[in-house]
């Protein structure tokens, strides 16, 4: 889609809103590397349900390649240096972060860290980045302003499915399913009008 835009319109989007299912790191990342802000909800699973605290609760270190407890303690993926560079930091896919041992079993916090293991780890995905980049701008204004935006759009798609019956087409093949798209289109921007002028109201004769 953005590559036809690009070509029919000459257009290069500055952001990009869609909804939770384009929220994957490869999605997230290809978005990203081409300049263009995700507004978009990250997929995230890293959460947890037993209340102990969760990879959000640790504070990413990008210089230093290492997460950082709610108890000022390092993550570290590496404790020693290796010569092979594909197992050392610059290695793709995930990374894993854990604490030192002793350091976790003299924390205050444990029970509400990491109550069942003996270090807390914390898995980082590859795209990490590029995840942060829009959980960065889910905090800000313009996000607000974009999810309104969205829902905007999704209203009519919705009305689409449910009041115009376009839930099924009822014409076969590419053709039959632009004519019919354009039509509850048209059918949709009438309706606006009609919104906009309202028809004269009719007074009685006396
Ligand atoms: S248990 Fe370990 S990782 Fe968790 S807060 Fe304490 S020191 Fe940090």
């Amino acid at each position: 889609m953005l590559k036809r835009v690009k070509d029919k319109f000459d257009l290069h989007p500055e952001r990009l809103i869609a909804d939770t299912a384009y929220g994957s790191g490869p999605m997230l990342d290809w978005l990203v590397k081409r300049k263009i802000a995700p507004h978009i909800p990250v997929i995230d699973k890293a959460g947890r349900t037993d209340g102990t605290w969760s990879r959000a609760d640790f504070e990413w270190d990008a210089a230093n390649n290492q997460y950082i407890c709610p108890e000022g303690e390092a993550l570290k993926q590496f404790r020693r240096n290796y010569s092979d560079p594909n197992r050392g930091p610059t290695g793709k896919g995930v990374a894993k972060y854990q604490a030192l041992k002793h350091t976790c079993q003299a924390c205050p916090s444990k029970m509400k860290c990491c109550p069942k293991a003996d270090a807390r780890k914390i898995t980082r995905e590859e795209h990490e980045d590029a995840r942060d980049v829009a959980r960065a701008i889910r905090k800000t204004r313009q996000y607000k302003v974009s999810s309104k935006l969205r829902k905007k759009v999704e209203m009519l798609f919705a009305h689409l499915k449910r009041i115009l019956g376009l839930g099924r087409l009822r014409l076969r093949g590419p053709c039959g399913t632009n004519d019919e798209f354009l039509l509850a289109a048209t059918a949709q921007n009438i309706r606006k009008l009609a919104k906009i002028f309202p028809a004269p109201q009719q007074t009685r004769k006396a």
